[in-house]
């Protein structure tokens, strides 16, 4: 219809949605497809969920938008509060922004900002991973171990130095878990050692690798071994749940799995679960304090951050959650989506790997799983399972990072949290169609 809404693909046509209910999303033609993905692993909960209308109407007919400058707001309060209470250790204050790669970006900021306030100017780059997503700013970008998204926009990027990722499945090593004693979080001591710790604020890191990787999932040990380092270099440690939050692994933060108290988290998509966009950087009382004793002021801010109207939305989600024991059911129906993707392996060699932590899941698919030959970037793999995937009624989620990060294809099966063991086992037959479709295509 609209010719002049720019389209992530120009030129293409879209289908066009009327509406969603659950896990389910109807297009204006009345094609029904399962949201397997939750859009970009963002809608959590499901569409059309009408206790979020409800919230939403309710604050938008007393105040939908006042200036953060001017006023603060009830909705606000008590999401920062909630969010505070949710957060492990001493994670207490919140810092409202509109997206997942304003929260990373926030982090770095604040990061940069918590040295500099105790006259420590020369601590302004951050660490990150080769194969990592933090997102599609100039900031976030930067610290982004994607090829693909980074390379027009090279020239403007920091030069922050990036370290191996705890990639099992294609270690970078060429070593196997658990006889590498942990090389990748070792590469993270030896980036800090070269490059000097005066010189390092922070080290970012996805909990699970999302979007440039599928749901790469580190060994336990990973990520107390990389506190403890950061720790040990005066190094400040930021999680990047924007994917892995708010219950989406089975955890109401990733960290949780491990036991770990990063000194920053940033978060998003999930939060609103799509329903407006809202995201935040959970900021620690070491740095708080730090903030307060000095110039009192998070460098950093957005027209729309902590509006009211999104902020009742995120409590309805936060609520609508716990009612319905969604993080329960991630840990729960994630396991059973794992066990059923790993039949996967067995018929089709094709299908990698598997893995993934609650309802974040992930496939890596090379040319033979006894090899692990990954395919050529250019055949485009991912793309075409993509595209058989929603012809058959079911939308996954991309992750392929590019040619020098990560060269792999791999796809994310992150259905809404309150999918139930019926709704896997269809989502599962048209998957496993669609593969029998994709190898038919990958002989012709
Ligand atoms: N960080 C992670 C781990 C993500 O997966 C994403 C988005 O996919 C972002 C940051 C950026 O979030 P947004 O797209 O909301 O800016």
């Amino acid at each position: 219809m609209s010719t002049h809404l720019i389209k992530p693909l120009v030129g293409q046509i879209y289908p066009m949605i009327d509406y969603g209910k659950g896990i389910y999303l109807y297009g204006m033609d009345g094609t029904r497809y399962i949201d397997g993905s939750s859009g970009a692993v963002t809608a959590n909960i499901g569409h059309g969920v009408s206790e979020i209308n409800d919230a939403m109407f309710r604050q938008a007919e007393k105040a939908a938008f006042v200036y953060r400058s001017h006023f603060t707001s009830e909705p606000a309060e008590k999401l920062a509060e909630k969010l505070a209470h949710s957060a492990p250790g001493d994670l207490n204050s919140v810092f409202f922004v509109n997206s997942g790669s304003e929260a990373t970006e926030t982090a770095l900021k604040v990061a940069i900002q918590y040295y500099q306030e105790q006259g420590r100017r020369e601590k302004i780059r951050i660490l990150s991973r080769r194969t990592s997503y933090h997102g599609i700013t100039l900031g976030s970008l930067s610290m982004s171990g994607h090829p693909l998204r980074r390379q027009r926009f090279e020239p403007l990027l920091e030069d922050f130095p990036a370290v191996a990722p705890p990639y099992c499945y294609q270690c970078p090593f060429k070593l196997s878990f658990p006889a590498c004693g942990l090389k990748c979080a070792d590469d993270l001591e030896e980036a800090i050692l070269s490059i000097g710790s005066e010189n390092i604020a922070a080290f970012i890191a996805e909990p699970v690798i999302g979007a440039s990787g599928g749901a790469i999932t580190p060994p336990d040990e990973y990520f107390p071994r990389i506190k403890e380092i950061c720790e040990r270099y005066d190094i400040l440690f930021i999680a990047d749940e924007v994917m892995t939050g708010m219950g989406r692994t089975g955890k109401m933060f990733a960290v949780n799995h491990w036991g770990i108290v990063p000194d920053m988290i940033a978060t998003g998509k999930g939060m609103s679960a799509g329903y407006t966009p809202m995201a935040a950087t959970i900021v620690s009382d070491r740095i708080m304090n730090v903030i307060e004793n000095g110039t009192k002021v998070i460098m950093s801010g957005h027209t729309f951050s902590a509006n009211p109207l999104s902020a009742a939305v995120c409590l309805a989600v936060m609520d609508y959650m716990d009612n319905n024991k969604l993080i329960e059911n991630a840990e729960k129906q994630g396991r059973y989506l794992l066990s059923k993707l790993e039949m996967l392996k067995e018929r089709f060699p094709i299908a990698g790997d598997v893995r993934g932590k609650g309802l974040l899941c992930g496939i890596e698919l090379v040319k033979d799983n006894g090899t692990k030959e990954p395919f050529p970037l250019n055949d485009k793999v991912t793309e075409t399972l993509i595209t058989i995937c929603f012809a058959n009624g079911l939308i996954i989620y991309p992750a392929v990072a590019g040619v020098t990060g990560y060269s792999g294809d791999a796809v994310i099966i992150a259905p809404p949290l309150t999918i139930t063991e019926t709704q896997i086992d269809e989502l599962f037959a048209i998957l496993e169609r669609s593969f029998e479709q994709l190898v038919q295509r990958l002989e012709q």
